[in-house]
């Protein structure tokens, strides 16, 4: 399980991208894998189809697992730890445990 969604905006924590902050693109609740934009690239080489034109090199991000990466908090702006609180109408809501409102 992870408690990250789909356009959280989120800080890594470990491996080459360490200490940068992305956007999450995708998230593999299966696998607890995101994959955050501009972020663990690789490059793919897409060869020329006509004689002539130019190969490009793609940046692609891929997946990373989620345990290295820490959701940032809308409103204190820092990375935070997410608790999880059911309200009185019985809606789980994602809470940041520094400043202790909803994200
Ligand atoms: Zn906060």
């Amino acid at each position: 399980m992870t408690n990250i969604k789909k356009g959280d905006l989120v800080k890594i924590l470990s491996g080459k991208d360490r200490s940068e902050t992305g956007k999450v693109l995708k998230v593999n609740t299966k696998l607890n894998m995101a994959t955050v934009e501009g972020r663990n690239i690789v490059f793919r080489h897409r060869k020329p189809k006509k004689g002539g034109e130019k190969g490009q090199k793609l940046r692609i991000p891929m997946p990373m697992r989620a345990s290295r990466l820490m959701v940032v908090c809308p409103h204190c702006k820092k990375p935070a730890r997410i608790g999880h609180v059911t309200d009185e109408k019985g809606m789980k809501r994602r809470v940041c445990k520094r400043c202790g409102k909803n994200i």
